[in-house]
């Protein structure tokens, strides 16, 4: 198990829940719009953003904005020492830096030993563009080790100054080489890890690259803190960290909908049932989520004969005939309406659980 670091109230590592981050995207330096931007991420359920801060006015929009949103804050610093001490007097919950853009070592010190008399942790992130040039030269260009050993190199750097509150990342654009390198630096170190894929892209290639990236590190058991970089809307990167914690089964899904792939059976429209099941269940899961109720598994099958059957792991489901169709649960038949009353029965009972 890795060790834990307090991120504003948000405990990484040590195996507390995987908190999912996002990142702003609005200019930092104006303030109404970035706190904007902070509130609907924590209204998404972001549980930590992360903030640019390119230059002092930055600074100061950032520690104005610390005052107004009640969400964990980690302050983004790239090449200047004096933004992250800023940052820090500021009230940033959490740094990120590399050591390797900071400038000296003593530079570097004064940040730590500002962290330090805050008690923040301080993320050390590389990734394929900022590895080590000797690192990379010794492994003939990025490679999953070149990653591994320069984020090892970069957590040594700031314990050698006397700090371990420390979290890293090590992210690679390339899948595969994203899940080597971290197995690699899973027996190197025992700090939390933030995991993501970086540049994953477009919101279709970004997700799936992401689902992928993420998913095979969160079942591997790496990974205590993770980002979705997606091309968009920072929300949706929170949307679609949720589901992967839903997918890999590390966060409850309010309403877990499985659908049959149709075939030459199916004799309703079962494409467009699953999707309307999957929209309005998706509504009735917040409500649910929001009153404490257990999590529910609905089966949408299009086949009478052997729907229930298929599905009896499932708490409710309904399945397809011919004009009409069956509502089960746990396999076993409540009620038979016609095929245009289907769902609205299905979410009748489920309304009633
Ligand atoms: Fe085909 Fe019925 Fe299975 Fe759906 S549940 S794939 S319709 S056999």
């Amino acid at each position: 198990m890795t060790k834990s670091v307090n991120c504003g109230g948000v405990v990484i590592g040590g195996g507390a829940p995987i908190s999912i981050q996002s990142m702003t995207n609005v200019d930092t330096r104006d303030t109404v719009s970035f706190v904007r931007q902070l509130n609907e991420l924590k209204d998404a359920g972001c549980d930590i953003a992360r903030v640019a801060i390119p230059d002092m006015q930055a600074a100061d929009s950032f520690g104005l904005a610390r005052k107004q949103v009640d969400l964990p804050l980690v302050a983004d610093i790239h090449f200047d020492y004096r933004l992250a001490l800023a940052a820090i007097d500021a009230g940033a919950d959490k740094i990120r830096i590399n050591p390797g853009n900071i400038g000296s070592i003593e530079n570097v010190k004064k940040v730590i030993d500002k962290s330090k008399e805050r008690n923040i942790p301080i993320r050390v992130g590389v990734n394929s563009g900022s590895l080590q040039k000797d690192i990379r030269e010794k492994h003939g260009g990025v490679t999953a080790e070149a990653l591994a050993e320069s984020g090892a190199a970069t957590l040594k750097i700031i314990e050698d100054l006397g700090y371990d509150q420390l979290v890293v990342s090590i992210k690679s654009s390339n899948v595969k080489m994203n899940y080597d390198a971290h197995m690699l630096l899973k027996g190197m170190s025992d700090h939390p890890i933030h995991i993501g894929i970086t540049e994953s892209g477009t919101p279709a290639n970004g997700k799936l690259k992401s689902a992928v990236g993420i998913g095979s590190l969160l079942l591997a058991g790496i990974g205590d803190t993770m980002r979705v970089s997606l091309t968009d809307d920072p929300v949706n990167e929170v949307i679609w960290g949720k589901k992967i914690l839903e997918t890999v089964g590390l966060r409850d899904k309010p309403i877990e909908i499985v659908s049959c792939p149709t075939c030459g059976r199916t004799e309703i429209d079962l494409i467009a049932l699953a999707n309307e099941a999957e929209e309005r269940l998706e509504k009735v899961g917040v409500i649910r989520h929001a009153k404490g109720k257990r999590p529910l598994k609905v089966a949408v099958m299009g086949c009478a004969v052997n729907g229930p059957g298929e599905s009896r792991e499932a708490d409710y489901g309904i399945a397809g005939g011919k004009g009409e169709g069956l509502v089960f649960a746990h396999g076993e038949i409540l009620d038979k309406v016609p095929e245009d009353k289907l769902l609205d029965r299905l979410l009748e009972i489920i309304e009633d659980d």
